[in-house]
């Protein structure tokens, strides 16, 4: 056991179980602390790590959302967990064709591991950093951006047992080893579920989702959320540990795995109510919509010994196979809004 699977087993005998999302937030917190984990040597790679056009593609996005709503020179660029800053530093980029929206606007990084902000602020100089995304971020018209971020918060478990409805606890099994175990305490949830059904909840997830809907219908602005997920919940359990780009135990090595779980969008877009969602619509039929094929072969046109990269890399982000199903894009805007691109036929 690790120092940290050793401090959680201590925490459990001084004070009972805790639960996933308790031992999630635990084991998360440690991991990011401790390392930057994109790219080959990392466990594992993202979108803007992938290709410049993701970020690109969603800088324009951005732009095209704030001059759809009167260009408001004073305006917040937020994005959550922006990991190396790559993503960001394209969307500044490519959002230079209209300067007028690059003046007078404010960079917010939301990160909480001291390392990855030292990387982000290679890539985006000038930007403010944050604990966490609340209302101290300021009242200019908010623009939000976060990519694989809502994946990583901490989610409770409950398991349909014939007794009914039971919270997953983390507590010590054999040898003071780190072993799941069910609460006995019933807990209310929905009759159809199968025996050994399991049902995700991530508060912290709910909890953001509300706070960017109210300040986008209050300030104006819009948010684009983009991570692994579904429509809708089912019952099967979507928790995964990865590793050097493997899947991995989930107690085995707290803080040296990746923790995450497949975002359930209608729970975001239910916790939006304030404003209005859009979607989710697959990665790849929104990047297709903005025209992805184009930007590359304009990109291919200017650098012709990159071509073989550049139009590989888009076909990951786009295929059905890779990331182009899998991946789902969230829009959240003031209530009266139409529509943004990507989200309707065109
Ligand atoms: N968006 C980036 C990185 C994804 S990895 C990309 O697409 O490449 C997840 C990011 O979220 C990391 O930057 C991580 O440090 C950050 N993160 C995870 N949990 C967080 C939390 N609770 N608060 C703030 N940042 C968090």
């Amino acid at each position: 056991m690790n120092a940290l699977g050793a401090r959680i087993a201590q925490l459990i005998e001084a004070q009972g179980p805790i639960s996933v999302a308790e031992f999630m937030a635990l084991a998360n917190d440690a991991y990011y602390a401790s390392r930057d984990p994109l790219g080959r040597q990392g466990d594992f790679i993202t979108a803007p790590e992938i290709s410049q056009v993701f970020g690109e593609l969603i800088g324009l996005w951005i732009v095209q959302a704030w001059a759809a709503q009167g260009r408001p020179r004073a305006k917040r660029l937020v994005e959550l967990g922006p990991g190396r800053g790559t993503l960001m530093a394209d969307a500044l980029r490519a959002a230079r064709v209209v300067p007028e929206f690059l003046d007078g606007l404010e960079v917010v990084l939301v990160e909480a591991s001291p390392r990855l902000r030292a990387a982000q602020a290679e890539r985006v100089p000038g930007a403010r950093w944050a604990d966490r995304f609340d209302g101290s971020l300021g009242d200019a018209p908010l623009f939000l951006i976060a990519n694989e971020f809502f994946d990583a918060l901490p989610v409770r478990q409950f398991v349909k047992t014939a007794a009914g409805w039971r919270e997953r606890m983390v507590t010590l099994g054999a040898n003071r080893a780190l072993a799941f175990a069910l609460s006995p305490l019933a807990v209310p949830g929905p009759a159809d579920a199968p025996l050994g059904g399991v049902m995700e909840m991530c508060p912290a997830a709910r909890a953001i989702a509300a706070d960017i809907a109210r300040a986008v219908q209050t300030t104006g602005g819009a948010a684009l959320i983009v991570d692994y997920g579904y429509d809708a919940p089912g019952f099967g359990e979507t928790l995964q540990a990865v590793r050097g780009h493997a899947f991995a135990d989930i107690l085995a090595h707290p803080g040296e795995t990746d923790l995450s779980t497949h975002v359930d969008f209608s729970a975001l877009a239910a916790a939006a109510a304030d404003a209005a969602a859009f979607g989710p619509v697959t990665q790849g039929a929104f990047l297709e919509r903005l025209g992805i094929f184009a930007r590359v072969e304009r990109l291919v046109a200017a650098n012709p010994p990159a071509a073989s990269s550049l139009r590989s890399g888009a076909e990951r982000l786009i295929h059905p196979d890779e990331m182009g199903k899998m991946f789902k894009v969230l829009a959240i805007l003031p209530a009266s809004a139409p529509p943004p691109p990507g989200f309707r036929e065109c």
